[in-house]
């Protein structure tokens, strides 16, 4: 039985938004008075509500004070962990550098030591109560990454406990395999820890179907160019979607990334006009993730140069105990917006379908028939509200796969 929601005031529906390039906010596609016909998780039809209102006697009924937009995707997480990477923020405060911090034995291994003692009922439960957070806040897909095990018993320690979390939460989440993130401690050579991975972790993978998609950092510190590229083209091999943390400090990951047709290039903050032409002529997903920016203390990703040049520009949090631990979307994405001079189209895109878009997933982020019923609702009657209240305004409805959840 099909049930339409509404009045509200504007749709976004963002039914025809170009996948790439710079957006204009007349094309956003807005139905005033709008409604969205649901049935079976799917929307069947959006439009006018009152001329919806004659295919259905179900009405789920809204002030009409409000506005509704796609369910935000977040395409890049790593939302499982142990500890608390408070002092590294303060060391970080006071002006040292990440990449000295990693040094010093602190940083990423702080958090691989905690996220290896830790329970796996223990990395469920935070995971839980941060999934929770984002999806009060809109966020209805969410991609989490391991990355924090660095061996074979903790990666699929950690994406089991993904596995789990799956069943017991609303939002959808997307695994992916980040083992290749730092190279751990007991591997003395990098070259070694990948083979490693390639030949005792990405097989397993398949089997026990934990994660289709694999990650590395490509950074001199973490994985250079050079023997990513093996890596990340036999996981290719095997069958897996790839995505590169690239260009963060050094460039050379957006080029391999474009090069293995991986699904998106994550970061880019150091990218130059050769790699944003090379990624505008992609189909490769440039992921920003100014969440990294803030806490760090750097530079944004060049996002405008991105959309101008063509590129398809997805926004993300980096949630993550270390670089980015405030995990807040939208009030990233509006600050992005501010300083990178975006449109509220691009911004709104960055964060519904462009992102799905990144995940390999067509049937999300926009309000359009076929789509997954994923919606949130702000209580204004204009959307340039939302970005201009720069994050603090939350939405009060979120609905997902057509249900209202019942605690936002
Ligand atoms: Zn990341």
């Amino acid at each position: 039985m099909s049930k339409l929601i509404g009045p509200f005031k504007e749709v976004l529906t963002f039914t025809k938004t170009p996948q790439k390039g710079a957006l204009e906010d007349d094309k956003i596609g807005i139905i005033q008075n709008g409604g969205v016909l649901v049935d079976n998780e799917k929307i069947l039809e959006v439009g006018d509500f009152d001329q919806l209102k004659s295919k259905t006697s179900e009405v789920e009924e809204i002030n009409g004070d409000h506005i509704l937009l796609p369910g935000f995707v977040d395409c890049h997480t790593h939302l499982v962990w142990g500890g608390t990477r408070a002092r590294d923020y303060t060391l970080r405060m006071s002006g040292e550098s990440y990449e000295k911090i990693l040094e010093q034995g602190g940083g990423i291994f702080d958090s691989v030591e905690k996220t290896r003692k830790a329970t796996p009922e223990e990395l469920k439960s935070g995971l839980i109560k941060r999934a929770n957070r984002h999806l009060h806040d809109g966020v209805t897909t969410i991609e989490v990454k391991s990355g924090y095990g660095l061996d074979v018993e903790n990666e699929l320690k950690v994406l089991e406990v993904v596995k789990s979390a799956m069943a017991e939460i609303e939002a959808d989440l997307i695994p992916t395999c980040l083992a290749a993130h730092v190279c751990p401690k007991e591997f003395k050579d990098k070259k070694d820890f990948l083979i490693y991975l390639e030949k005792e972790l990405l097989p397993q993978l398949l089997v026990k179907g934990l994660a289709s998609r694999i990650d590395i950092f490509v950074e001199p510190s973490a994985f250079p160019v050079e023997i990513a590229r093996d890596y990340m083209s036999a996981a290719k091999n095997l069958g897996f979607d790839l995505t590169i943390h690239a260009d963060q400090f050094h460039t050379g990951g957006s080029q391999m990334a474009v090069d293995l047709g991986a699904r998106s290039a994550d970061h880019l903050e150091a990218s130059s006009q050769k790699e944003i032409e090379l990624l505008a002529k992609s189909d490769t997903v440039a992921v920003a993730l100014p969440g990294a920016s803030l806490g760090l203390g750097m530079n944004f990703t060049p996002t405008r140069k991105l959309l101008d040049a063509g590129a398809s520009v997805a926004i993300s949090t980096d949630w993550n105990p270390g670089s980015a631990p405030m995990g807040d979307l939208l009030v990233q994405a509006a600050i992005l917006g501010i300083y990178e001079k975006m449109s509220s189209a691009e911004i709104f895109a960055g964060m519904t379908f462009r992102a799905a878009h990144a995940l390999g997933l067509g049937d999300r982020g926009r309000i359009a028939p076929e789509m997954k019923a994923d919606l949130v609702a702000f209580p204004f009657d204009d959307y340039r509200e939302i970005l201009y209240n720069q994050g603090k305004l939350k939405p009060d409805m979120v609905w997902k796969n057509g249900n209202r959840i019942k605690h936002v």
